[in-house]
């Protein structure tokens, strides 16, 4: 876990008005803030910089301690949770889980370990042998989350994760996202233009509006304070 630090963030495609423009925010360690606006206002690629998926054009971007302008993804030590979780549906939830250790060449008691512990955590113990094809929506979810735990990633970054759901199945998920951040406390970034979700899930909402960032606040002062 880390904070994370954006500090004059900009970024031009060409030599267009900036998609991001001077863009700072502090996001403290084990904090969940969801980055909200209308489509185009540049959240996907304020989250992408984070990732590392896309150049900054200036400003600086820290993870902990570490700055990261120029570091590739998989140095970031960020788990990036996708709309369809990319999930290996082939491999059971325990090896979904096991994944990045395997990848690592942790040795089979470490694996053994972490994947019992995350899947506790994340009460998935009783369907390590299932297939994610078989599992609910919110079950997926969980398992991405897992593959997550499991290589102690320094935060989580979500691109609009419910987007594609049912309303019933978002109102869940929502809950669950929110309820499994606060049990884990790893620090969180959430991309929506939704704005029951920018309300009800984070503990700092970041307005982005045409690449600015407009407001920086906790929800109780947004609505007290539109
Ligand atoms: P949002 O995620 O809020 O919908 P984006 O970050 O996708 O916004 O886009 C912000 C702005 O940057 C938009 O004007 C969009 O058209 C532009 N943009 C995004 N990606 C690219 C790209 N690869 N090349 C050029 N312009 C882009
Ligand atoms: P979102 O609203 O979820 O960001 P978009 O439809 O805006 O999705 O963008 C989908 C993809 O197209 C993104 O990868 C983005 O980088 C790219 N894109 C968006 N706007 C432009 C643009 N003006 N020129 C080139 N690529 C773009």
């Amino acid at each position: 876990m880390a904070a994370i630090t954006l500090k004059n963030i900009v970024k031009k495609y060409g030599d267009g008005f900036p998609a991001v423009n001077d863009v700072s925010i502090d996001i403290a360690d084990g904090e969940f803030v969801i980055l909200v606006g209308p489509s185009g206002c540049g959240k996907s690629t304020l989250l992408r910089m984070i990732v590392g998926l896309e150049d900054i054009t200036s400003g600086d971007m820290m993870i902990g301690d570490r700055k990261v302008n120029d570091l590739a993804p998989r140095d970031r030590n960020l788990a990036m949770v996708f709309q369809n979780y990319a999930l290996y549906p082939h491999l059971s939830v325990y090896e979904n889980i096991a994944f990045p250790l395997r990848l690592a060449g942790a040795p089979e008691k470490e694996i053994d370990e972490k994947v019992r512990e995350a899947s506790k955590t994340l009460e998935l113990d009783e369907h390590l042998e299932r297939k994610p094809g078989n599992l609910s929506g919110g079950q997926r979810q969980r398992v991405a989350m897992g593959r997550a735990i499991v290589r102690q990633a320094d935060a989580f970054l979500f691109d609009e994760p419910l987007s594609n759901l049912d309303a019933k199945l978002r109102g869940q998920m929502r809950t669950e996202i929110a309820r499994l951040q606060k049990r884990l406390g790893i620090t969180t970034v959430y991309v929506t233009h939704d704005q029951t979700e920018a309300m009800t899930l984070g503990d700092r909402v970041a307005v982005l509006k045409r690449g600015l960032l407009q407001q920086l606040a906790t929800p109780r002062e947004l609505y007290e304070n539109p």
